[in-house]
């Protein structure tokens, strides 16, 4: 009985670990199932905003992430053929925030130092290959059935945090809508060490034209010497394997911007992107947080 007394997470990305980690810190037990063996490395998120910093500092981890990131304490608008329009200062936040930057760290390190951190802390399980399946409620407890290496286990606690990713299985279970739509081109990210800060760009850059718009980000990337993402967008007529065309990345990049080498291309991601938001975050016993509540556009380090 005393188990059930738990918090139950569906989901181990970086909310579902963010939760876990205040659970922790409050010193109230929970149980973290996740469907992966492992946190992935896919170039995801990258960036952190102040008010997730300073959430971070009171569960002293922001300077842990200041030292594996990039502080970023501008940003530029760009026009893609007239160049600079407007360099950003974020400094100009410092009498609002004790951070006044963006940190550029990628998300499964976040996943990562988390899951370090949360070694300090007792009466928790984080348990791998624990996929949530099915979800019950009464006015009491909340029962979930779990896909195990040893076959369907349940889970009984006090509450449920759906933190499952965009298709989240938790929502199905709870009485709400997920409205929105998902927009007709996918966004290409391809991630090159060619080093543009050498011509002139800063760590995070939003390029317009209207053709062709275009994101470049520096992010600390696996060997933390530094690796930068461009996103594209792209033609919804195209397959993955055209977009993905080695000659048709050259290019997309030479436009961007001419080199008289070819670029290194070191990853390549193709990604929908959404804009849907649960009609409710909470459902009884059962919440959602994360994409599992609210997916958007992630460009602007938002998502
Ligand atoms: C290219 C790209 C760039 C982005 N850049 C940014 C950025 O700079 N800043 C930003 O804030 N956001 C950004 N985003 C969005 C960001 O990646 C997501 O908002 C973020 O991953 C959401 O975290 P989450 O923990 O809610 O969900 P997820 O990261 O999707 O994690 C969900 C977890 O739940 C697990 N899971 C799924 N189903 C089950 C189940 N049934 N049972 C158990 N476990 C399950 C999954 O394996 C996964 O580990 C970006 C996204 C993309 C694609």
């Amino acid at each position: 009985m005393m188990d059930d007394n738990r918090i139950l997470i569906a989901g181990a990305g970086p909310v579902g670990y963010a939760a876990a980690l205040n659970l922790a810190h409050y010193g109230i037990p929970f149980t973290l199932l996740e469907g992966d063996a492992t946190i992935l490395d896919d170039p995801r998120a990258g960036t952190i905003h102040p008010p997730t910093l300073e959430m971070f500092a009171n569960l002293t981890l922001t300077e842990t992430f200041n030292d594996h990131g990039y502080i970023v304490r501008n940003y530029h608008y760009r026009d893609r053929k007239t160049g600079l329009v407007a360099n950003f200062n974020l400094g100009v936040l410092s009498n609002d925030t004790p951070y006044p930057y963006r940190l550029m760290l990628e998300q499964h390190k976040v996943s990562g130092i988390i899951d370090n951190a949360l070694k300090n802390y007792k009466n928790h399980k984080i348990l791998r290959k624990h996929r949530v399946m099915e979800v019950e409620q009464d006015n009491h407890i909340v029962v979930v059935k779990v896909e195990t290496p040893n076959g369907p286990t349940i889970f009984r606690g006090r509450y449920l945090i759906g933190c499952d990713g965009g298709r989240s299985q938790v929502r199905k279970f709870m009485n709400v809508n997920f409205e929105g739509f998902t927009f007709p081109e996918r966004f290409l990210v391809v991630t090159t060490p060619y080093d543009f800060e050498k011509v002139g760009y800063a760590f995070t850059n939003y390029v317009s034209d209207p053709g062709e718009w275009c994101a470049l980000f520096k992010v600390p990337g696996l060997d933390e010497k530094g690796i930068w993402r461009v996103v594209f967008p792209t033609n919804p007529d195209l397959t993955k394997e055209e977009i993905f065309d080695d000659q048709n990345i050259e290019a997309r990049l030479q436009g961007f911007h001419p080199n008289s080498n070819s670029f290194p291309v070191v990853h390549r991601n193709l990604y929908e992107v959404h804009q849907r938001v649960a009609s409710c975050y909470r459902d009884g016993r059962i919440l959602l947080a994360g994409d599992a509540a609210h997916i958007n556009n992630p460009l602007g380090g938002m998502g």
